[in-house]
Parts: C-alpha cells; sequence; structure tokens
C-alpha cells in the first residue's frame, strides 16, 4: 500500500483536521455524521425483561417463553466436556448440521446453523432488505422482525390477523408493491399461539415473494413443519432453535431450513464461529436424546392444557388456543389494564407480559407454561386478583 492509501484509509478520528462540520467547537468528532442515518434512529428489541428476571431470581419467570425443565445429564456431560477444549475454535457445526437434517426431514445442505434463531432471522433480513424495501408482517407477531427490517432501513408493511388471529392471505396479497421483497411468518405465532396449514403457506408462497417462517415453537406442540418445502420452493426459509422445546436458550443455537441455494447464500452471510463449541456439543447431545424431546413436549402440552381449562373456566378471561409453550389470555373482562395484571401477579411472585411490543391491541397477557408448581402458583395468584377486582371467584 502506498502511503497516500494509508493516509486515505486509516481512521483519523480526533487526530486531523476534519472537513467543516466534522467537528464541533470542542475538537470532538460529530459521530451523526459518520453513522447510517437508519443506524442513529434504530429502536432494538427491548431485552430489558430478561435481565430484570435474571436480577429478580425470586419471581418465577413465566415471561420469555423458555422451558422450565433444565438440560439432561447427557447434555450438561457433552457441554462440560467441550468446556475443557475451550481453548480451541469450534468446528463449523457438520455433525450437528447432519443430525438437524435428519431430524428436519431435509438434505444436510439445506441447515444452516446461528447463534439462536435470532442470528438466522437477522442474516435473512440482511440478504432480502435494503433501504426503502418492504416487508410484509402480520401482527400481532414477534417483535423482532420488525425492529430487524427497520435496522435494514427498510419498511415493514404491518398487516392485521383476523379477529381470532387468522392470517388473512388475501390482505398479504393486497399488501404486496413493487418493492416488497420479504414476507414474515410466525407458526406457531407468538403471543397468539396459533398456527398456520402448509395450504395457507402455499398460498403466500404462490404470491412469489420470499417467505420466511419462523417455527421457533414448533416442537412444542402439534402444529405442522414446513421445512419439507423447502425443497419445492426456493423462496422459502424456515427457522428453527433448540431455545425452546428442547430447552437450551441459554446456550443459543438455531438454524435455518432453506433450498441449498438460498442456505449458501445465509451461510456466507452469517459470522463465522458464532455458534460456541459449547453450544454445538450440547446441541449434538440434545438430539442425540430424542425420546427426552419428546417428553419435554408432552409434558408442555398437558400442562398447557390444564392451565388452558382453569382459565376457560373463568368467564372474565378468554385463553386463545395454543401450540406452543405459552397461552396468551385476554382480560379485557376484569376492568383493569393487562399491565396492572402484569404488575399485580408480580407483587404475588411471578413475571409474566403484556404485549404492547407485539402490536397487540386491547388488554392481553401472555403466560409462559412453568413447572406445575409454578403453573399452580399462578393459578392461585390469578384467582386472588380475579377475586380481589371482580368481587368474588369465579364460578365452580
Ligand atoms: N422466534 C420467536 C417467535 C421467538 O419468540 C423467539 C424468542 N422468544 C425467537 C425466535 C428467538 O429464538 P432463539 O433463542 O432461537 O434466538
Amino acid at each position: 500500500m502506498s502511503g497516500a492509501e494509508a493516509a486515505r484509509t486509516t481512521p483519523s478520528i480526533g487526530t486531523t483536521k476534519q472537513e467543516p462540520g466534522a467537528g464541533g467547537q470542542d475538537g470532538r468528532v460529530r459521530l451523526e455524521r459518520f453513522i447510517r442515518p437508519t443506524a442513529l434512529g434504530i429502536d432494538p428489541y427491548n431485552a430489558a425483561h430478561h435481565d430484570y428476571a435474571w436480577r429478580r431470581r425470586d419471581l418465577a419467570r413465566l415471561m420469555s417463553n423458555e422451558s422450565p425443565i433444565p438440560p439432561s445429564p447427557h447434555i450438561i456431560q457433552a457441554a462440560a466436556e467441550a468446556l475443557a477444549d475451550s481453548n480451541l475454535y469450534p468446528n463449523s457445526g457438520e455433525d450437528l448440521r447432519a443430525r438437524l437434517a435428519a431430524f428436519a426431514g431435509v438434505p444436510f445442505d439445506s441447515i444452516v446453523l446461528g447463534n439462536g434463531s435470532t442470528e438466522v432471522i437477522d442474516v435473512i433480513a440482511r440478504i432480502f432488505l435494503d433501504e426503502g424495501d418492504e416487508a410484509i408482517i402480520p401482527i400481532p407477531t414477534y417483535a423482532f422482525f420488525e425492529t430487524q427490517t427497520r435496522s435494514q432501513g427498510a419498511i415493514p408493511v404491518l398487516v392485521e390477523l383476523g379477529p381470532d388471529f387468522e392470517l388473512d392471505v388475501g390482505a398479504i396479497a393486497r399488501a404486496i408493491t413493487k418493492r416488497t421483497k420479504l414476507v414474515f411468518l410466525c407458526s406457531p405465532n407468538n403471543p397468539t399461539g396459533n398456527a398456520w396449514t402448509s395450504a395457507q403457506l402455499r398460498e403466500v408462497l404462490a404470491l412469489g415473494v420470499p417467505v420466511v417462517v419462523d417455527q421457533a415453537y414448533l416442537e412444542c406442540g402439534d402444529s405442522e413443519s414446513f421445512a419439507p418445502l423447502v425443497g419445492e420452493h426456493e423462496h422459502l426459509v424456515v427457522t428453527r432453535t433448540l431455545s425452546k422445546a428442547f430447552g437450551l436458550a441459554g446456550l443459543r443455537v438455531g438454524y435455518a431450513v432453506a433450498s441449498p441455494r438460498l442456505a449458501d447464500t445465509i451461510a456466507r452471510l452469517r459470522i463465522p464461529f458464532s455458534v460456541s463449541l459449547v453450544a454445538l456439543r450440547a446441541g449434538m447431545a440434545a438430539l442425540e436424546d430424542l425420546d427426552d424431546l419428546e417428553r419435554r413436549r408432552r409434558y408442555i402440552i398437558s400442562e398447557r392444557r390444564r392451565v388452558q381449562r382453569a382459565l376457560e373456566a373463568d368467564p372474565l378471561v378468554r385463553p386463545h388456543p395454543s401450540e406452543g409453550n405459552f397461552i396468551l389470555f385476554d382480560v379485557r373482562g376484569l376492568g383493569i389494564p393487562a399491565e396492572e395484571v402484569v404488575d399485580r401477579l408480580q407483587a404475588d411472585g411471578m413475571l409474566l407480559r403484556a404485549m404492547k411490543a407485539h402490536r397487540l391491541k386491547g388488554a392481553f397477557v401472555r403466560l409462559t407454561i412453568g413447572t406445575a408448581e409454578q403453573n399452580d402458583r399462578f393459578l392461585a395468584a390469578f384467582a386472588r386478583l380475579r377475586e380481589s377486582v371482580a368481587g368474588g371467584p369465579a364460578p365452580a
């Protein structure tokens, strides 16, 4: 490199004289001049509730759709053995990709790993969305689709689900313009809990725009896997994770399922080594023990049914049927805002979430299915709250 080239490429912040407007009166560099306007205006996905829950370990975590069941001894042993090799960089996770491919029923080169499905969704937004492009997002849904769309300088086109949160394919079709680059779907949908069918997905795919379907909660219930459809549709990508039914949210292992061509593009844009050695080995151990996954799934389903029935018995609340590890319920009948319901339950020892961030209108609270003991505690606390605002217990 010549001296002149070196001068041009060496950052000069604070050392050389800037053009007019670059520095303030005090000689400081005005970063606003350099940072992309989109990045300056960014309103990130808000993870404050996690920090709060970690500070308040005394409160039951019924707010972020984690599994209440810790990893099995088999997984803990695999992770501990990997820790002993932590002086080494991880491999690219070929063995885990092969396991996930068999599990999802797709070829090996259809799988791309990520640091949680969060990384994969971010890469997908970066692949398809440029400044001024549009992404269609049926709402209410997971807030990350909207934040990552905005972080690209793209425009989220929000299309409401129907009155019972059903997917309105006609509304999606009407929202498509020349700038539409992506449709975000979530099945089972967070926070509403319902899932889409492959017939509905095929209708959306027929619109001819790339579609990402977030299936983070697939293994929590009985909804349809869309992974096999990637063989027929090059413009479909499905994202999945070990964070929910597998119970490994803290390890951060997610993956994309896509046609080999799209999978290759995702793999090129992701950050190398983003899945740690510990996470890779623990993920392998989890996939070696699918009986454990099945036990976890059955547990979630039976506890969800139990809590659902208890809530259904109360005419003042309306729980929505769910295929996820959570239940959304309408608390309008209580006559107090959802935030107050959440605050009162917190005073009674548990964290739940009111659903504003998901663009849900009205008064809704989302409960994550916890341990049987936590679910009992929730039902008892909710009965107390109900009595204090409605002046009596729910009819037996
Ligand atoms: N998708 C949905 C719909 C979610 O609700 C969440 C987390 N709550 C994620 C993805 C993030 O999952 P991961 O841990 O795989 O990054």
